[in-house]
């Protein structure tokens, strides 16, 4: 599965090469119209590369440390305690990225009423 170089959802047939040079830049997938508009806006701004921003990087560091206050108060600690800041790293981000796909997508559905008869009827 290649994956989108902005969300990290999967890619899904849209691209940017900066300048159209596919020889001196690199190919970037996104899976939507939208990420291809915000990707090939940061690549245009840095020279064709697509990384995490520094507010992006910090805000995955800060969050180590709610991180570990929660596998301590779980009593998870042990099986964390001597794996690579990396390790850590990818952690949140996975559950950042599922976060924020989940709001994507209930984002682009109409919101229940929150009645005890607002689910589709199954037939
Ligand atoms: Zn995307």
């Amino acid at each position: 599965m290649t994956i989108c170089a902005v969300c990290a959802r999967e890619a899904r047939g849209f691209g940017y090469v900066h300048r159209l040079q596919h020889d001196r830049y690199p190919y970037h997938l996104f899976c939507s119209l939208r990420c291809q508009d915000v990707g090939s806006a940061i690549a245009q701004r840095n020279n064709g590369m697509i990384d995490k921003t520094a507010r992006e990087a910090q805000a995955i560091r800060d969050a180590r440390v709610l991180f570990a206050e929660a596998l301590t108060d779980l009593g998870l600690m042990a099986p964390f305690f001597n794996r690579t800041a990396a390790d850590i790293d990818r952690l949140i981000e996975a559950a950042v990225t599922g976060y924020v796909d989940s709001m994507l997508a209930q984002g682009a559905r109409k919101e229940r009423t929150g009645t005890a008869h607002d689910d589709p009827i199954p037939f």
